[in-house]
């Protein structure tokens, strides 16, 4: 498949008519799994999703080169692989194209999970953030077009933004505030990050999907960055209050990171998928309030519960979300896919963590 349009060097044409390897092999093996042979490039690995979707990654047998410039990531969430057979770090930053361009070159499928998240740190960092988010993914993208190579892209959930359309589908309008509010910068990132896949895919048939993420929780996650779940976990732990933003009677839906990973993974063994955007996140909505009532009885943390007015932002508001929650038809219908781990499960399995059990995953168990 060729581009139009474009003036190619003589290493992009032998990577165009080398087609896309990794949909390619699985066409001709006529086994979509990933194999030994398949080299996966994950951007943003040291971070909370990347960590565990390399430790997937590995575990199918793929070979896996990790990418962070340790902006929000740690290097402890991948010690544990150090030295495995397939693995391969690389610090640096995905804003370095000629790094970027080697890394890409070797992979045969990228995962760019790398971006500025959580709205605290979009409202610390609005400059720098957004054009982290905006300029990562024009690389990768451009990147994986110059080379051929099929890419997923994550989104989130925020995209939705203002809408009330719940449950939220794919193709639904998403409803966004003004620019003078800082905290829809993130949402506009990653709309604009979603467009200009699509258009990479219109345009030039890139074979790239989009990955709409909701509240993607569990161990090893920061509770620096505004994520409320950690959060919560580590107030009960240290017996300090937990603090909830608003009245409390806004709901979320968390979903466990060993979920989000398999998805990940079924869908990147699938050639049906590009052009397309998912959402992955769970049904099971729970008010803040309950949920810190959850997290105290988990940990059996007698901490208090404290009600306070959200934080402003510069331009002196700020603005929350009533509920938000996912419609999977169209993930499930093409991979069977649906979470198997419930909130009480998250929650154990986050507090087994920071309890310093060394992050071991309980076994899925019946969602309730
Ligand atoms: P994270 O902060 O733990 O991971 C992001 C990683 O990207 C970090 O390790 C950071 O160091 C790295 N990074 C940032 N800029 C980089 C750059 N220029 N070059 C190289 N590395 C860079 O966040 P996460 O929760 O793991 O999120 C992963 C992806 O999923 C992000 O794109 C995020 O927007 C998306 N997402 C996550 C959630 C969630 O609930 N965790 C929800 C919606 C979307």
């Amino acid at each position: 498949m060729a581009p139009h349009g474009r003036s190619r060097s003589r290493r992009t044409i032998a990577a165009h008519s080398a087609g896309c390897r990794w949909q390619r092999e699985q066409e001709v093996a006529g086994n979509n799994s990933v194999s030994m042979n398949q080299h996966v490039l994950v951007t943003g690995a040291a971070g909370f999703v990347g960590s565990h979707l390399c430790d997937f990654l590995l575990a199918q047998g793929a070979r896996v080169t990790a990418l962070d410039n340790l902006a929000t990531g740690r290097l402890e969430n991948i010690a544990h692989l150090a030295g495995s057979p397939g693995f391969h770090w690389v610090p640096g930053d995905v804003e370095n194209r000629p790094l970027l361009g080697k890394l890409v070159e070797e992979a045969d499928l990228v995962i760019h999970l790398a971006a500025a998240v959580g709205v605290d740190l979009i409202l610390s960092r609005p400059v720098e953030s957004l054009k982290t988010n905006l300029a990562t993914t024009a690389a990768v993208l451009e990147t994986a077009h110059a080379m051929q190579r099929c890419v997923f892209i994550a989104s989130s959930s925020e995209v939705y933004g203002r809408s009330e359309a719940l449950p939220y589908q794919e193709n639904a309008d998403i409803h966004l505030g003004p620019a003078t509010t800082l905290r829809w910068g993130y949402a506009c990132s990653k709309a604009m990050d979603e467009l200009l896949a699509m258009a990479y895919a219109r345009q030039y048939h890139l074979k790239v999907a989009v990955l709409r993420f909701f509240n993607v929780s569990g161990p090893r996650q920061s509770s620096l960055y505004g994520m409320v779940l950690p959060r919560f976990v580590r107030q009960a732990l240290l017996g300090e209050s937990l603090t909830v933003y608003g009245d409390g009677r806004q709901t979320r839906s968390f979903c466990h990171i060993a979920d989000v990973v398999r998805a990940i993974y079924l869908l990147s063994q699938r050639d049906d998928v590009f052009g397309e955007i998912f959402n992955i996140g769970s049904e099971e909505e729970v008010t803040i309030s309950a949920l810190a009532h959850k997290v105290k009885q988990t940990t059996g943390s007698t901490s208090a519960i404290e009600y306070t007015p959200y934080p402003r932002d510069h331009s002196g508001d700020y603005e929350d979300f009533r509920r938000r929650r996912p419609d999977l038809r169209k993930i499930s219908r093409l991979v069977n896919w649906k979470p198997e781990r419930n909130l009480a499960i998250l929650i154990h399995d986050m507090v087994a963590f920071e309890e310093g059990k060394q992050g071991k995953l309980v076994p899925a168990g019946p969602c309730g």
